[in-house]
């Protein structure tokens, strides 16, 4: 069995001397996360700015002690994510940068920037191999998180529709992803036009460089046998118009994942920071939160990123379920049922997802390992 990963936790309880700001910033001491370099250098910190509607993201007084350390190390911070694929308050940088202040992470609130690292509209990315990859030979990352001399993921841990949960892995892979990345994980398949919302306007035509999208009729469609999927044509469409396929199973959509976390934190510092609380059932990009599924739990840091998902989930895990919640709902309406000893919630909460299989992978990849040696402090 590999030598075990430290992960460094605390809980959410505070003294007179001590807030939780204050405790998260001995976390990272305790941690080591000031044995990077971070002299003069950008530290990219990758969090999750929220679904407007959404009330579960991370406060942004988080994300201003995170930027704060790294000031106080000599390092210059920024706030980062990348455009979403599906059609909501943050597909383009614009939007994006509006719902990240919208939801308090402005520059005076957080002392540093906002930067959408895809760019305007999701193209602006780098072609980064996948060391090992099995699915993915070029991950397609958005170009201000691979321009970072240091990365820093600050995770929300919660539930998540499709992977189980959203924890580093899911942060970092899925959300560093350009519109063209996140298209690779999700799907397996080309996009298609909705033609009741076309109007025939042919920008898609002009930036297809495959010669793919025909517009007749004023109704444009999309040549599978040449569409290559690189998602550039649903940016540009100005109404909405043209929508990934979501066929990539939840098993292939979570090694994929792991693929993409590697090829963004390979070759440089890294450092992650999860923290468990409000864990909604689902992700922050939806625009509502339902109820948090267990208790809040605390915060939780290492180098390793496997490590501290693995130690996330444990720790759900081992909470006891909220009552009037999702997962009371499941159990209520007999869909599914835990196994007393081994309770996993986020099976429970949406049982057609596998979150183990992520970790499995990443494992094999070489992200970091399962074995994991809490420390709490
Ligand atoms: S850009 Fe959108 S609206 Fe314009 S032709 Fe293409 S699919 Fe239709
Ligand atoms: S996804 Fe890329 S290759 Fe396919 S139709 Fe759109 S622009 Fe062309």
């Amino acid at each position: 069995m590999a030598t075990p990963s430290k992960v460094y936790f605390a809980d959410f309880r505070t003294t007179l001397t001590e807030n939780l700001q204050q405790k998260l910033w001995r976390l990272l001491d305790r941690a080591g996360m000031n044995q990077i370099d971070f002299d003069r250098k950008y530290a990219a910190i990758k969090l999750h700015f929220g679904e407007p509607g959404n009330l579960a993201f991370l406060r942004p007084n988080w994300a201003k002690t995170v930027a704060d350390y790294v000031k106080a190390q000599g390092g210059k911070p920024f706030l980062t994510d990348c455009n979403t694929l599906y059609v909501g308050g943050r597909k383009n940088a614009l939007d994006h940068i509006d719902s990240a202040y919208l939801n308090g992470f402005s520059p005076f609130s957080t002392g540093c920037h906002v930067i959408i690292a895809d760019g305007l509209k999701g193209t602006d990315e780098v072609y980064v191999p996948v060391a090992g990859g099995e699915y993915v030979t070029e991950a397609k990352i958005g170009r201000a998180v691979m321009d970072a001399d240091v990365f820093i993921s600050l995770t929300h841990f919660k539930g998540h529709e499709n992977t189980g949960f959203g924890g580093a892995l899911k942060n970092i892979g899925m959300g560093c992803g350009s519109r063209a990345g996140k298209m690779e994980m999700h799907s397996a398949g080309k996009p298609s036009v909705h033609t009741p919302d076309c109007v025939g306007c042919g920008m898609c035509t002009r930036i297809c460089a495959h010669s793919a999208i025909t517009v007749a009729d004023k109704k444009a469609s999309i040549d599978h046998s040449k569409c290559v999927g690189c998602g550039r044509c649903m940016a540009m469409c100005p109404r909405d118009a043209i929508l990934p396929a979501s066929d990539e199973s939840n098993l292939i959509l979570n090694r994929k994942i792991a693929e993409y976390t590697k090829a963004v934190v390979d070759g440089r510092p890294c450092f992650h920071i999860s923290l468990v609380c409000d864990v909604s059932p689902n992700c922050d990009c939806h625009a509502e939160n339902d109820a948090a599924i267990v208790p809040n739990v605390g915060m939780f840091a290492s180098f390793d990123p496997i490590a501290l998902d693995q130690a996330c989930a444990d720790a759900v895990n081992a909470m006891p379920i909220c009552p009037n919640t999702a997962l009371t709902d499941q159990m209520a309406h007999g869909h599914c049922c835990e196994d007393a000893e081994h309770p996993d919630h986020f099976h429970l909460a949406h049982p057609d997802t596998n979150w183990q299989s992520a970790l499995e992978h990443g494992e094999k990849l070489g992200l970091g390992t399962r074995n994991y040696e809490l420390v709490r402090i």
